[in-house]
């Protein structure tokens, strides 16, 4: 057990002399390594966490020091850190270094963040199991029969088993949510554009998001503070100002108002997370939480909507590992049409090259308006519920996977039953809005049960400050 709670208490302790910073990345490691069976990093940077660790201990203790000073983070391997191995745990980048870091990653960096590894996941993040990684699936900490959840399969398990403080995810349909529900701990995709996607990998461009994994609240707010804002990199990043989240997160008496929808309640959901998620509902109404009943119509298009949008996204943002510039490059070949090809077709999984054949469909000239163009449309119809939601409620209240984690292999013969895994999540995306997954409750037989929460546009304080109330007084 780890002797803070929380990144303020952890730096707390280390101004007193009552934790060494050094110790407690050495702990790390030993964690890392006795717990290697997860499979959760795809590499651990052992010496140079040490250095580092050494190096912010004399900031702290001559109060120097950045914000975050002393957090031990790990990264999902689809972010650059310039000098260090990017894979997106796929062959075709099986030799990369980046050349470059990301900026959500230098401005961890420039707080004092110590990076203690590269984090397992799906290849190029297209997974909702981690079952689609060039260098294996990972397990399940809670339950090492079932899988942790993907894409950002590796970040979840690591932070749910102690090996790290934090870890960074992406999130492009529910990718750090779902795992973070899986494995029981806390997982927040902010709004689109709220976090620079410059030096993360393009899965789908339009949905791509870079967010947190936490054993709390006060964690993920303190992190996303500090990764959020504009970069002159991310033409598409957001110039908003970025308010003071982990300074605020008490609710301060304020009755946010919450609500649900009954259509994310249906069919497919398992008895014991709608009976988890209701209780927590019970609970919030007694503390005196006004919960309305909102309409999100739409919802029975979000999994079509969405696999035709990122698929066709992702055909295009993968064109470019063709073997010529850089990645894999295949031997068998006499043309450059054949180094394509082969190049392609010996280095990418099955689930990616399905992808790109789906995508590529959805785009072709023939088909564009009957898929393309007209998911275009229920995206904005989608989005469109959601502005009419918000009008009415602060906080949607959702479940954030149909069922708890499920069992190693059980779902990797059919796309279509794994696609289902991502109901709840893919909407937010879609609408490009903020969610949060809160651990609430165990199901019988032990495994983690997370509720989604779901704010408007730009409202993460108010994701925040409901999640930290749920920890503080649910739970
Ligand atoms: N599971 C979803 C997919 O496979 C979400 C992935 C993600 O958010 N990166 O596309």
């Amino acid at each position: 057990m780890l002797p803070y709670k929380n990144y303020k208490d952890k730096l707390e302790k280390i101004k007193k002399g009552e934790l060494s910073l050094k110790e407690n990345v050495t702990y790390f490691l030993n964690e890392i390594e006795t717990n290697k069976h997860l499979n959760a990093f795809n590499f651990i940077f052992p010496d140079q966490a040490i250095e580092q660790a050494v190096k912010v201990e004399e900031k702290i203790k001559s109060g120097r020091q950045g914000k975050l000073a002393g957090l031990v983070l790990a990264v999902k391997d689809v972010l650059s850190i310039k000098g260090k191995p990017l894979t997106c745990s796929s062959k075709i980048l099986k030799d990369f270094t980046a050349i470059y870091t990301a900026t959500a990653v230098q401005k961890l960096i420039d707080e004092d963040v110590i990076i203690i590894g590269k984090t397992n996941c799906d290849e190029f993040a297209m997974g909702s199991s981690n079952e689609n990684s060039a260098f294996g699936s990972v397990l399940n900490p809670v339950d090492n029969s079932r899988v942790p959840g993907g894409s950002s399969g590796g970040s979840a398990a690591a932070v749910a088993a102690g090996l790290c403080d934090v870890a960074l995810g992406s999130d492009t349909g529910g990718s750090i949510r779902q795992p973070a529900s899986f494995c029981g701990i806390y997982g927040l995709k902010p709004t689109y554009s709220r976090v620079s996607r410059y030096g993360l990998t393009a899965y789908a461009s339009s949905f791509d998001t870079i967010g947190a994994f936490a054993r709390n609240a006060e964690d993920i707010a303190a992190v996303l503070e500090v990764m959020a804002g504009w970069d002159v990199n991310d033409s598409t990043s957001s110039k908003n100002t970025v308010p003071d989240l982990s300074g605020n997160l008490s609710l301060n008496n304020k009755k946010l108002k919450l609500g649900f929808a009954r259509e994310y309640f249906g069919e497919g959901l398992s008895p014991e997370v709608k009976s988890a998620i209701e209780t927590v509902m019970e609970k919030l109404k007694k503390n005196g939480f006004e919960i309305e009943e909102i309409s999100l119509s739409h919802s029975e298009f979000t999994i079509a909507t969405y696999y035709i949008l990122t698929t066709a996204e992702a055909s295009s943002n993968l064109a470019r590992y063709d073997g010529a510039r850089y990645g894999y490059r295949s031997e068998n070949c006499s043309s450059l049409l054949e180094m394509y090809k082969s190049s392609r077709s010996e280095a990418f999984g099955s689930e990616v090259k399905r992808r790109i054949m789906l995508g590529t469909y959805v785009l072709s000239a023939g088909y564009y308006d009957a898929y393309y163009r007209k998911a275009q449309k229920v995206r904005r119809f989608i989005k469109n519920d959601f502005d009419e939601a918000f009008k009415k409620v602060d906080i949607i209240l959702t479940p954030t996977s149909p069922s708890p984690a499920f069992k190693l292999g059980e779902k990797t013969s059919d796309p279509l039953e794994m696609y289902l895994m991502d109901i709840y999540t893919t909407s937010a995306n879609l609408a490009g809005i903020p969610g949060i997954s809160v651990p609430v409750a165990k199901s019988s037989g032990g495994l983690p049960i997370g509720l989604q929460l779901l704010a408007n546009q730009f409202n993460e304080p108010n994701l925040l400050k409901m999640s930290y109330y749920i920890q503080e007084n649910i739970l």
